[in-house]
């Protein structure tokens, strides 16, 4: 490895989870999940959130807004527009609150997509990437250009679009591997191409954003870095369209391994890593492949007798990345039954989970969920005390508590569930139900109290640790009649209340959206 004395690249972190990422299927999030994920996206240190775009819907726009609210100075938000008036100005009315506000349209650029997708030449794209340039400069002095598909595009036709968009006023111009086609050098070549053949380039930021449809997205962006990009668009957890993005925590561990090669470094906090991904995973439901770099739950499990061996001699034997640095704590605290209010709090204070000091009586009530949950597993883990916290701000306020259930279920029995609900003034409602299963059976009680019509089109179950006792998180996606899709969630030690717990947490949001 080499060292360099002199002042290294500072590499841009562009955070596209809430735009891109959510284009992943059955990824779509609300307002508060986005608001949550912006929250740790910022104790994370990313320099610009892409928030979403608000053109696409209703929903979009709020959450564009909400997040810029938000962050307030600490990141830049950005916020999505096609090279269309419409778009753009909608993406700029979303951004009205924000503080460091950047508008990022752009158009086609293969020839792929300008006859099969657009119906227009060259010149003509130039002409739209142009006008929608000078567009969203008449709302914010920071633009980003995007050339979509620039993976796949005639690198000199990119290069005059880029010189063409400088001269309107872009300050940054991205060029994607839209569709995960390049080979990292080949993108890395294209970078090379860009720099040396676009006038003005040396005035404004050069950004990779690279898909993972071959398994390079990651490989890709940092061949973008070693050929000179200035900022690089990334997610947690890798999510996004298809096969999705490069992920972030990749990115920055192998800028943090390489970067002194490299001449790079980032703001990153690094030791958010972990959470972060946790964080998406448990918002969205989408679980994270075991095997997966840097945040899977094997990253850093060594199996075999030799390697077990050699990295109890010397840890570095077999490990690259310290487990440290990425937010996993070998030495953390375990809470167990015998932990008192203090031990909690201050756990709770140091995952920055503690509720409002002010609120006493809900600490109590955290307190009691913590002693059903210690007295169950013996062992807590932070992992526990997340979900733990994440339920509880789910059924406060709720319109309907779970209060009893009651299952049978087996061979050759008929599996019958019992569900008893509350309402919000304590009144409670009782329905029995049978059904092919236990947890069938249970959502069809939860039905017959509830009388609504949706339909449940997903369903996922993980376990949040190793173990037998491990707590069970539920996730599942409703649609209602309108065709609206609402989420839910349930975390328990017993699978079946957390799945009840989650059907009736979507079926709330149902009934509040009205
Ligand atoms: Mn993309």
């Amino acid at each position: 490895m080499r060292y360099h004395a002199l002042m290294s690249r500072r590499i841009v972190i562009f955070d596209t989870t809430l735009r891109d990422g959510e284009q992943s299927p059955g990824a779509s999030m609300n307002t508060e999940e986005k608001l949550i994920i912006a929250r740790q996206l910022l104790r994370l240190g990313v320099d610009v959130i892409e928030a979403g775009f608000p053109a696409s819907s209703p929903g979009d726009f709020e959450s564009v807004r909400a997040v810029a609210a938000e962050v307030g100075d600490k990141a830049v938000v950005c916020a999505l527009a096609r090279a269309i008036p419409a778009d753009i100005e909608k993406a700029a009315e979303a951004l009205v609150g924000a503080q460091r506000p950047r508008l990022h349209t752009g158009i086609g650029v293969s020839a792929i997509h300008l006859r099969g997708k657009l119906h227009i030449n060259s010149e003509q794209a130039i002409e739209r990437a142009v006008s929608a340039v000078k567009r969203a400069r008449t709302f914010t002095d920071d633009v980003q250009f995007y050339a979509e598909d620039a993976g796949r595009s005639d690198p000199d036709l990119l290069a005059r679009m880029f010189a063409a968009v400088i001269a309107a006023g872009a300050t940054t111009l991205c060029a994607p591997d839209t569709t995960g086609f390049s080979l990292p050098a080949d993108y890395g070549a294209l970078i090379t191409y860009v720099r040396e053949h676009t006038p003005g380039i040396e005035n404004v930021v050069l950004a990779a954003h690279c898909h993972n449809d071959l398994g390079m997205a990651t490989a890709s962006t940092i061949a973008g870095i070693a050929a000179g990009v200035g900022q690089v668009e990334c997610t947690i957890n890798g999510l996004g369209e298809r096969a999705g993005n490069a992920a972030l925590e990749e990115v920055v561990m192998a800028l943090r391994l390489h970067g002194a090669e490299l001449d790079v470094t980032t703001s990153i906090e690094t030791t958010e890593l972990t959470r972060a991904s946790r964080l998406v995973s448990q918002i969205t439901g989408i679980k994270v492949q075991p095997n997966k770099a840097v945040v899977g739950a094997n990253a850093f499990v060594h199996a075999s007798g030799i390697h077990q061996d050699g990295v109890l001699k010397k840890r570095t034997t077999y490990e690259i990345l310290d487990p440290v640095e990425v937010g996993l704590n070998p030495d953390a605290i375990v809470l167990s039954a015998r932990s008192g209010h203090a031990a909690l709090r201050a756990r709770l204070e140091t995952l920055g989970l503690a509720p409002n000091e002010a609120d006493e009586k809900g600490f109590d009530q955290i307190y009691e969920r913590f002693l059903t949950l210690a007295d169950r597993k013996k062992e807590v883990y932070d992992e526990d005390l997340e979900a733990l916290m994440a339920e509880y701000d789910r059924t406060q306020n709720a319109l309907w508590a779970l209060a009893t259930l009651q299952v049978s279920c087996g061979v050759p029995l008929i599996a019958t569930a019992t569900v008893v609900l509350t309402d919000q003034g304590g009144s409670e409602r009782l329905a029995s139900a049978t059904g092919t299963g236990p947890i069938d059976a249970a959502y069809k009680a939860v039905d017959a109290i509830l009388q609504v019509d949706c339909d449940l089109k997903e369903y996922v179950v993980q376990a949040i640790t190793r173990g037998i006792d491990a707590l069970g998180e539920v996730t599942v996606r409703v649609e209602a009649p309108d065709g609206r899709i609402f989420t839910g969630r349930g975390a328990d030690g017993d699978i079946i209340v957390s799945s009840t717990k989650a059907y009736l947490n979507a079926l709330n949001r149902m009934l509040c959206a009205g």
